[in-house]
């Protein structure tokens, strides 16, 4: 077995979509998750991993949701950033309560509230040690927090981004409804998009394929499994811009 004390990756970018952050709940956050959360994102520290979060705001808002129900699409995009903004502001206490030291980043300017995106800031932080909880998004509406997610992780130098999802992997078929679904150990980025396998959209794949920036879908609700991914024990599914030999 791998030493847990001696990471794989020195630097990882970790995305929550708000689901994740939702629990059994049906909406917002459930504290249970973020407080186990923050002991795995403790023990990463302990070992000395510089540690990037990302979160999605899907248990709060989404853009698409509500241009569906005739609210202006970029009107909800901004609230769905601003969703974004809110799980992270709720991560940050809870991880201070662990004594983390955290900044939160916004792609959106908030001063009141948070820094906002600053790639060289964001970077100091991370070499001093604080835990840097990236929200907004890219700041743009029409994108994802995948795909604000792939961009961060190449603009800080991540050595891998990892997703912790509901599911332990990336499957070739819907393992809910499909019970013979098959859960792949390896794939790369042209296989996830040639067979529209549910990794991540198709900007977000594109974008960490030609910037060869790899990545780890892995089961949020399994402890230790954040741990075990950095030890770089095979857990969930590895995605990768070239096939591993
Ligand atoms: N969003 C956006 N631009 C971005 C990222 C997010 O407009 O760069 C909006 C979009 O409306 C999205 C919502 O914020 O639906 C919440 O993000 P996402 O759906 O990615 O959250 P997750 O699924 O990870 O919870």
């Amino acid at each position: 077995m791998t030493d847990p004390a001696t990471p794989k990756y020195r630097r990882v970018l970790l995305k929550l979509s708000g689901e994740a952050l939702m629990g059994s709940g049906e909406f917002g956050i459930d504290p249970a998750v973020i407080h186990r959360l923050a002991e795995e994102i403790l023990a990463l520290r302990r070992m000395g991993v510089e540690v990037a979060i990302v979160v999605g705001g899907g248990n709060i808002f989404r853009g698409e949701g509500l241009a569906r129900a005739g609210m202006e699409r970029v009107t909800g995009d901004h609230m769905g950033m601003l969703a974004t903004v809110m799980n992270g502001l709720a991560m940050q206490d809870v991880l201070e309560q662990h004594e983390l030291s955290v900044r939160v980043m916004s792609a959106l300017a908030i001063p009141q509230v948070c820094e906002s995106f600053v790639r060289r800031r964001a970077i100091r932080h991370l070499e001093k040690g604080r835990v840097v909880i990236l929200v907004g998004g890219t700041g743009n509406p029409f994108f994802t927090t995948d795909s604000g997610a792939s961009l961060r992780a190449i603009e800080i130098g991540a050595d891998i981004m990892i997703k912790a999802t509901q599911v332990d992997g990336v499957y070739d078929a819907d393992p809910k409804r499909n019970p013979g679904a098959r859960r792949f150990t390896h794939l790369t980025y042209n296989h996830a998009l040639d067979h529209r396998l549910a990794v991540m959209d198709a900007t977000a794949i594109v974008l960490c394929r030609d910037q060869n920036m790899p990545m780890m879908v892995i089961d949020l609700h399994a402890p230790g499994n954040l741990v075990r991914a950095v030890a770089g024990e095979p857990v969930g599914t590895t995605v990768t811009a070239e096939e591993q030999e």
